[in-house]
């Protein structure tokens, strides 16, 4: 399985019962930004320039989950800023999971090992840690050394505690497709459970618009992702991936990946801020959404981040025959857990820096033998709706 049942199990019923209900605009994933300061400054973060002047303002845990309840999502992408310097992270996380929701942690991941404790391991949390490179890359990306060892020491210790991870990866318009093959090598050898790809996209707050792509350098690159990175547990959805390869148009859904931050629902999404809502409702009956996406908006010409078209594999209008299917093979089609159970660290030399053997490195070796496999109910529920 590329996902825990129990994800794909709440998100199949999610969607029925919005599609029995005849609901059209409906958000998948939030985006929840608790707080916009962080520890770093990346080169290509929009954060931490387009909030600055409110960077030290934060939401309380109550509000976090109150914006939850005004949306819905099945799904919680906590992000920000840096989520794990908020204070109560560790309750946050507490309360949504209890409320039976997933959760995606988008984390530079260098307090992992300091606050792991604050955390237990289930099939509904995955540490999401941000490296876009192999050591020297992904230190210069984000401008400072050191920040490398300290994930992958984050990542190793959250795997020896049962955690769930993932790998998100940017792809920029100087990233060497050949080195994030090594880089999810290295990653399977310490049981990363799937990785995570997005192309840049220029925040109008970020200055330097040289290291992001037009359309065609998207495909281009993500055609040399396809060949180098499918045998991975890739996380990106196959119909996005035809369309970052220019097989396929999709419309932006924006509202499918809604963001909360300190000044409330953003306004279109993610990347551009035209207006912040107070409630999730006037966020989706006051956005525009005729005048956004593709020809309509200069703004959104070469946009093809994941925020605006990855849910539109499921939320779009133009649907093609065979993509139910082709869904449903892609989640049986993958596996969790990189190759924890056999060879642990092996072939590489532990810094990320090796010119491993990775091209080598292949599938993982067997089926997910971890602690996280859906109960018998959960099976049966998603074979149901399925
Ligand atoms: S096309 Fe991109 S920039 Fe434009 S509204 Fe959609 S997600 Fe935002």
């Amino acid at each position: 399985m590329r996902f825990p049942l129990s994800l794909t199990a709440s998100l199949t019923g999610y969607l029925a019962k919005k599609r029995i209900r005849g609901e059209e605009k409906f958000p998948l994933v939030m985006m929840l930004e608790p707080l916009h300061a962080c520890n770093l400054t990346c080169t290509g973060c929009g954060r931490i320039r387009e909030y600055k002047a409110t960077i030290n303002e934060m939401l309380t845990v109550e509000q976090c989950l109150a914006a939850l309840e005004d949306c819905g999502a099945p799904i919680v992408s906590i992000c920000g800023g840096e989520p794990m310097i908020y204070p109560e992270i560790g309750r946050l996380a507490r309360e949504i999971l209890a409320r039976k929701k997933h959760i995606y942690l988008c984390t530079n991941g260098m307090f992992i090992r300091k606050r792991l404790h604050e955390f237990t391991p289930t099939s509904r949390f995955f540490f999401n840690v941000h490296l876009d490179g192999l050591e020297k890359t992904h230190d210069l990306c984000v401008e400072r050394d050191g920040v490398f060892r300290d994930a992958i020491e984050g990542i190793k210790a959250a795997k020896a505690a049962g955690f769930l991870v993932t790998s998100n990866t940017t792809i920029y318009k100087e990233t060497d497709i050949e080195e994030i093959a090594e880089l999810f090598a290295y990653l399977h050898t310490l049981g990363v459970d799937g990785h995570m790809l997005s192309p840049a996209y220029s925040y109008a707050a970020v200055q330097t618009k040289d290291i992001f792509m037009s359309r065609e350098e998207i495909r281009e690159k993500f055609h040399a992702a396809s060949t180098l990175l499918d045998k991975y547990n890739l996380m990106t959805s196959p119909i996005y991936m035809e369309y970052l390869r220019g097989e396929r148009e999709l419309m932006c859904t924006a509202w499918g990946n809604p963001t909360y931050n300190p000044r409330g629902w953003k306004g279109p999404c993610y990347l551009m801020t035209d207006a912040h809502h107070e409630t999730f409702k006037e966020f989706i009956e006051n956005t525009p959404w005729e005048k956004y996406g593709r020809g309509r908006d200069p703004r959104c010409q070469d946009c093809m981040v994941h925020a605006g078209y990855e849910a539109s594999a499921v939320l779009g209008g133009n649907k093609k025959l065979g993509d139910t299917w082709k869904m449903l093979h892609w989640q049986l089609s993958g596996r969790m857990g990189g190759a924890r159970s056999k060879n642990g660290n092996g072939h590489v030399n532990g810094n990320g820096q090796s010119k491993s053997n990775g091209h080598s490195v292949g599938r993982p070796a067997g089926p997910l033998e971890n602690n996280f496999a859906a109960k018998p109910q959960e099976q049966e529920e998603v074979f149901r709706i399925l």
